[in-house]
């Protein structure tokens, strides 16, 4: 069976990156994704913060440019989704649903996905008022009504980011207080356009083509009323994709793999890259940053091994 040089768990920004800078410094590398190019990116329609695209560009197309753009230089791409890894050999064993592939090396870039509020209609009207990304959408909303659903910190510093932009903020959580650090709760009880809806929680979505509000329940006097919005942010954490991962590489608290800005896991020959792995900030851009870290030290990896 061949070996390849590279593996990748993966096709979103983080794994395509990965394996164009692999093939481009002469590995073989291949990328199983089990969807399609792009990962979460292809959530949205328009994505305004990625370098050298002045007028944005939708998600979908620009998966697909990173798969074209790795393909072109030798990557190969298999449509499947990885079961089972066996990580802890010097030849890494990759299980898909009907397939096994070895590998020299492993980059794990099966990213992350923001925890959903399990609302009716929530997957249709993602990018039609409602996300999960302050940082990513907000700029959408100018001068608009929005909230964001949650207590954390994400969720403050989300409300407070977009009460710079939007006309009004409300920040719907279902407890009686915020769960956030206390640096956040002076700014956000003076910031006049932030409201705080605490002991609520949304309950129904409100939309024609998108939405225009929702129902929000307070949780002690069994009240219902409509909140007319123009968005809704949805801000109550993150699951990273690492099941397959666990008892062979270390994660942190959060279940996210533990790898630094080298991407290094704990297991020699195994790179984390983009969402999975502990990080601040999870962007496009620090994804496709990491892709090529990966590359570039596992490239190492295999040099001072000798090439077995
Ligand atoms: C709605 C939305 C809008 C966003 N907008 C922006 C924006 O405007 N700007 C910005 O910079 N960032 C934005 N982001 C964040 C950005 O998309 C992510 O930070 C980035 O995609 C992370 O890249 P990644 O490659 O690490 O992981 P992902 O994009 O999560 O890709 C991981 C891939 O791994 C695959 N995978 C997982 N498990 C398996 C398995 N078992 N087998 C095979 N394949 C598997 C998944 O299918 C997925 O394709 C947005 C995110 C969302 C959800």
């Amino acid at each position: 069976m061949k070996i390849y040089d590279m593996i990748v768990l993966g096709g979103g920004p983080a794994g395509y990156t990965a394996a164009m800078y692999a093939v481009r410094a002469g590995l073989s590398a291949l990328v199983i994704e089990k969807v399609a190019a792009g990962g979460q990116m292809t959530e949205t329609a328009a994505i305004d913060n990625y370098p050298g695209f002045e007028d944005g560009v939708d998600g979908y197309t620009l998966g697909g440019k990173m798969k074209a753009q790795a393909e072109k230089f030798g990557a190969e791409s298999v449509n499947a989704e990885v079961r089972e890894v066996f990580l802890m050999d010097k030849v890494k064993r990759i299980v898909t649903e009907d397939s096994e592939y070895l590998s020299k090396t492993v980059v794990a870039a099966t990213g992350a996905h923001h925890r959903k509020l399990g609302l009716r209609h929530e997957e249709e009207l993602i990018g039609r008022g409602v996300g999960y990304c302050a940082e990513c959408d907000g700029m959408f909303y100018k001068g608009k009504n929005v909230a964001v659903v949650g207590g954390g910190n994400s969720a403050a510093a989300d409300a407070l980011a977009l009460s710079r932009i939007a006309n009004s903020v409300t920040l719907i959580h279902r407890r009686d207080s915020l769960r956030a650090s206390k640096v956040y709760h002076e700014p956000l009880i003076n910031a006049e356009n932030v409201h705080l809806l605490l002991s609520s929680e949304a309950t129904e979505f409100v939309f024609e083509d998108k939405l225009t509000g929702v129902y929000v329940k307070d949780k002690i006097t069994g009240e219902e009323r409509m909140l007319p919005l123009d968005g809704l942010f949805i801000s109550i954490g993150r699951s990273p994709e690492t099941d397959m991962f666990k008892g062979q590489l270390a994660l942190d608290d959060n279940g996210y793999l533990q790898a630094g800005e080298d991407t290094r896991t704990s297991v020699p020959g195994v790179f984390a890259a983009g969402d999975v792995r502990t990080k601040a900030l999870r962007q496009i851009i620090t994804a496709a940053a990491d892709g090529a870290s990966a590359a570039h030290f596992a490239e190492e990896y295999l040099a001072d091994a000798g090439g077995f």
